[in-house]
């Protein structure tokens, strides 16, 4: 049986070996590998709060790296961020997201095949995409 975790039986990646965060990091990084469903700032603010971390910017300035360590996502759409579940780092254009309307919880999935096929659509049609996946 699947260990279960932050999303039912998917668990966020493990933080590379060659990766050192500050504490702040750190603490972030457990709000989010922990957490449920996807968290905005100021509720891993909250959650941190009083624990060597009091500010937005200190939770943006740790969420900011690790998107950029590749084991943090941010949901434009909801605009709120999740642990990584995929195995390896990757683009944040490789994977979809599915966010359950009634419990929130959201499920990442590798779509580059679906991704860049709604890219050249999109792209048929003149529509401007976000980012070019490939
Ligand atoms: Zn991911």
């Amino acid at each position: 049986m699947a260990k279960k975790s932050s999303f039912g039986t998917v668990p966020a990646r493990t933080l590379p070996s060659d990766v050192r965060l500050s504490a702040n990091q750190h603490l972030v990084w457990k709000q989010l590998k922990n957490a449920n469903a996807p968290l905005s700032a100021y509720q891993i603010l909250k959650k941190v709060n009083g624990k060597g971390i009091s500010a937005p910017q200190q939770v943006y300035r740790a969420l900011e790296r690790l998107i950029e360590i590749g084991v943090v996502h941010r949901l434009e759409s909801v605009s709120r961020y999740v642990a990584c579940t995929q195995k390896a780092p990757h683009p944040y254009q490789d994977s979809l997201f599915a966010i359950c309307n009634h419990c929130g919880r959201a499920f990442e999935f590798k779509a580059k095949k679906a991704l860049k096929q709604i890219h050249n659509k999109a792209f048929e049609q003149d529509f401007t995409t976000g980012q070019d996946p490939y």
